[in-house]
């Protein structure tokens, strides 16, 4: 009698398994690429209702390195920094197309230069999705003046999955 064959199933990962709301705090924090587009002002346009990306980014935005100055107390420096949660990224209709979160949300798969995907936090800096050395501080910008700000790029999804 021939010896039965073995087949291993390789485990999905688990942003393909499970939805936003049962990850556990580290699966959680590190579906966020690092590309820093949440951290950009944004213009609302108050008829339509339709939100633009500018270039000028939060004080606390590094925009060298891309990450926050003080992750842990950001909130209490930069109140309307948002706090992402299953709940928020269901009622966000900002986020950028490609963030992670967006992404799980609407249950699409992560692009190849997702860090949990490279296994390399630098290729979302290669591969010209993030905001690094893009940005502007709001410190250095006067608010009448962020329509000049205006850009698209926050809005580009780059090589195909
Ligand atoms: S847009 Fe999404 S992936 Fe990018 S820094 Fe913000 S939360 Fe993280
Ligand atoms: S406080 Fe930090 S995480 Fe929040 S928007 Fe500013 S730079 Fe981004």
């Amino acid at each position: 009698m021939l010896p039965k064959k073995e087949f291993v199933m390789e485990d999905a990962p688990f942003w393909k398994t499970k939805p936003l709301s049962k990850m556990n705090p580290t699966e959680w924090e590190s579906l966020c690429d690092g590309c820093g587009l949440c951290c950009l002002n944004k213009l609302e346009d108050w008829d339509t209702g339709e939100v633009a990306f500018t270039s000028v980014a939060c004080k606390l935005l590094d925009g060298d390195s891309c990450r926050c100055k003080d992750y842990p107390h950001r909130q209490a420096i930069v109140p309307d920094c948002i706090q992402l949660t299953p709940k928020t990224v269901e009622d966000i209709g900002w986020l950028p197309p490609t963030c992670g979160y967006r992404l799980v949300r609407d249950g699409e798969d992560l692009y190849w230069w997702h860090p949990l995907v490279s296994g390399d936090p630098d290729t979302v800096h290669a591969a010209g999705i993030s905001a690094r050395g893009r940005t502007v501080s709001e410190e250095d910008v006067d608010v009448a003046d962020l329509e000049d700000y205006l850009v698209d790029w926050p809005l580009t999804v780059g090589e195909e999955r």
